[in-house]
C-alpha cells in the first residue's frame, strides 16, 4: 500500500501526472482543488465560502480542506492507497494528514516534488487559462499571487517532508510521458506499507 503526496507549485503538472499515477497504481486520487471546484459547481455552503478565496489565488482555511479530506478517507476505507494532489499546502495541513492517516493505519510513503522554473510555470498557467476556463489561471496577477502564496505557505512543506525522510525531487520539465516515467521510477523503489488493523 502506498500513499503519495504529489507536490509542486501551481502549473507544475500535478493534475496531469496524478491521472496517470492513480491509474497505474490503483490509487484514489484526491485533489482538493477539484473537490472545491465541485463544491462551487454544486452551489454548496463550502463552495460559497471558497469561491472568492480561489478567485483571488489565496488558500482556503486549513480546517475546510482537512474536513473534506477526512470525509474522503472515511468514504474509502478499502482503498489500495491515496494520491494527494494539491494537499497538503501548509504545515498544519501536513500535520493533520499525518494524524488522520495514523487513525486509518496508514502513512505518507513519499512526497514527490515536481521541480519547474517560475517562468515555465507562468507560461504554462497562462496557456491553461485559455483552454481550462479556470479564471484563476487566466490572469497574470492572480497567477503571480498563487506562486507567492506557494513560496510563503506551501514551500515550507519541503523541509517538513525532508525531515521525515520522505522528500523526493523530480524534474518536472519535459514531455508528460517522460515525467511520468521519472515519477514511476521513484515510486517503484518505495517501501510498501501494510495496512494495520
Ligand atoms: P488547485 O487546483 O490545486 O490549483 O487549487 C485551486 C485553488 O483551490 C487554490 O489556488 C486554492 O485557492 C484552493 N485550494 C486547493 N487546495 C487547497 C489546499 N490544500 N489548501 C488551501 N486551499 C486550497
Amino acid at each position: 500500500m502506498i500513499n503519495l503526496v504529489l507536490f509542486g507549485p501551481p502549473g507544475a503538472g500535478k493534475g496531469t501526472q496524478a491521472l496517470y499515477l492513480a491509474k497505474a497504481y490503483h490509487l484514489v486520487h484526491l485533489s482538493t482543488g477539484d473537490i472545491l471546484r465541485e463544491e462551487i459547481a454544486n452551489d454548496t455552503k463550502i463552495g460559497h465560502m471558497a469561491k472568492d478565496i480561489i478567485c483571488r489565488g489565496e488558500l482556503v482555511p486549513d480546517s475546510m480542506v482537512i474536513d473534506l479530506i477526512q470525509e474522503k478517507l472515511d468514504n474509502n476505507p478499502d482503498a489500495n492507497g491515496f494520491l494527494f494532489d494539491g494537499f497538503p499546502r501548509t504545515v498544519p495541513q501536513a500535520e493533520a494528514l499525518d494524524t488522520l492517516l495514523i487513525h486509518y493505519g496508514r502513512n505518507v510513503s513519499a512526497m514527490l516534488s515536481l521541480e519547474v522554473s517560475k517562468e515555465e510555470l507562468i507560461s504554462r498557467l497562462l496557456n491553461r487559462g485559455t483552454s481550462s476556463g479556470r479564471s484563476d489561471d487566466a490572469d497574470r496577477t492572480i497567477i503571480e499571487n498563487r506562486i507567492q502564496v506557494y513560496n510563503e505557505k506551501t514551500a515550507p512543506l519541503i523541509k517538513y517532508y525532508k525531515d521525515a525522510g520522505k522528500y523526493e525531487s523530480i524534474n518536472g520539465i519535459g514531455t508528460v510521458e517522460r515525467i511520468t516515467e521519472r515519477l514511476k521510477k521513484c515510486i517503484d523503489i518505495l517501501p510498501r506499507h501494510r495496512k494495520r488493523h
